[in-house]
């Protein structure tokens, strides 16, 4: 059986590994290079949590989470990197006391469902050696929280394809969907058709310019800067800005804006102020610390903010993404529903929620394909 991939980040790479180890002949279809989309550009959060989630959505995110133990352990046999999987937790600071009002609701309703949460005063914050902003008041803080370094896990998911028989088709624009009576066929790309017997959209922000699936770019712009010594044990994620030091590095993120301007490209000085302000009003400490890098990225978004994962109405062409300011969350279970639906034929519960059809009700939408 022979799967094309299209789209190489996080979701793309993680589905051709996984097809691939299952036996598959995998054509992975790139436009630029592996990993440089969103995957490369987020913060690498695990965070249902902190992200606030309810519903369906929250378990289906922390099922995900759950994977990720097991998940990084398998990426980091793969290749012998260490992907920078930590599990650090993550802290919400409150800026008020209506903050707060809103924090400690949510801890409750979370220790209700089970899940760890607890409310930590100024003075408590203080106690564990943080030195905080003044208008902080305290924070809610989410043991269970994690993270990975999304960038040392695109690398490492590279690697392994690249060291497989996965054929990497890089800097290969997919143009659109070629079908014969509603099958998927091939995939017209700019160097020729591409054949298989399934395919599966992973494009990311892009996914809408190959077929017709509704998703739209929410641009994120992301700044780092340099801690002397390790001034951070955890990540802190408030509206304001979320600061992520990392596992392996005295590197530390600060994010991320979310602004509805297409495929705009660059930093602006808007948002870096504003990521800047959002952070030394956290830790105002940090202001002589050394400012390393810049950038940006697009997160693939739907018209309800829920991800698209399944069949689409052609046949053998499925669809993951949509993912939002999760992706790198939800890789370990997007990957297992779409190896039990197309390998096991077995079609999970979260697949009717997050499905194609929800946008795309009537059947002939094919208007990219022919
Ligand atoms: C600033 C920022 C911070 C974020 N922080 C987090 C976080 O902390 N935690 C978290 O879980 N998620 C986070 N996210 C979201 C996460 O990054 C995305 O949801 C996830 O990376 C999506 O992965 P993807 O593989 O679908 O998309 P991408 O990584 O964008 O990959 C899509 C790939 O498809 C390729 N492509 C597009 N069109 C074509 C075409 N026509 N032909 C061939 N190839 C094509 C692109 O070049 C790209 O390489 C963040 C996102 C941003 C932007």
């Amino acid at each position: 059986m022979r799967g094309v991939i299209v789209g190489g980040g996080v979701i793309g790479l993680s589905l051709a590994r996984a097809f691939s180890k299952l036996g598959y002949e995998v054509v992975l279809i790139e436009k630029g290079f592996l990993g440089r989309g969103a995957s490369w550009a987020a913060g690498g959060m695990l965070a249902p949590q902190a992200e606030g989630l309810s519903g369906a959505f929250l378990d289906f995110c922390l099922e995900s989470r759950n994977m990720y133990r097991e998940f990084a352990q398998e990426v980091m046999v793969d290749t012998g990197d260490d992907i920078g999987f930590w599990e650090c937790g993550i802290i919400s600071p409150a800026f008020s006391e209506e903050d707060a009002e809103m924090l400690k609701r949510r801890v409750f309703n979370y220790n209700k469902m089970g899940l760890r949460a607890q409310w930590l005063s100024r003075d408590e914050l203080e106690t564990a050696g943080y030195i905080l902003g003044k208008q902080i008041v305290g924070g809610a803080y989410y043991p269970d929280d994690k993270q990975v370094d999304n960038r040392l896990l695109t690398n490492s998911l590279i690697k392994f394809v690249k060291s497989t028989k996965v054929n990497v088709m890089e800097r290969t624009i997919a143009v659109m969907i070629n079908t014969d009576k509603g099958r998927f066929v091939s995939v017209k790309t700019d160097k020729g058709d591409v054949s298989g017997d399934f395919c599966i959209i992973s494009a990311g922000a892009w996914t809408g310019e190959i077929y017709n699936i509704k998703v739209f770019p929410v641009k994120g712009q992301m700044i780092s800067f340099r801690q002397n010594k390790r001034d951070l044990d955890k990540i802190f994620y408030s509206k304001k800005a979320y600061i992520i030091p990392r596992k392996n590095s005295n590197m530390v993120l600060v994010g991320a804006t979310e602004e509805n301007v297409s495929f705009k490209a660059e930093n602006t000085v808007g948002g870096v102020c504003v990521l800047i302000k959002g952070l030394l009003e956290t830790f105002p400490n940090m202001k002589n610390r050394e400012f390393t890098d810049k950038w940006y990225g697009f997160r693939p978004t739907t018209p309800d903010g829920l991800p698209i994962i399944g069949k689409t109405d052609t046949e053998n062409l499925y669809v993951a993404t949509g993912h939002y300011r999760n992706g790198i969350l939800l890789t370990p279970i997007t990957v297992k529903l779409l190896v039990d639906l197309i390998h096991k034929k077995e079609e999970s519960p979260y697949l009717n929620i997050f499905n194609f059809f929800r946008f795309n009700q009537i059947e002939g939408t094919r208007n990219k394909s022919q």
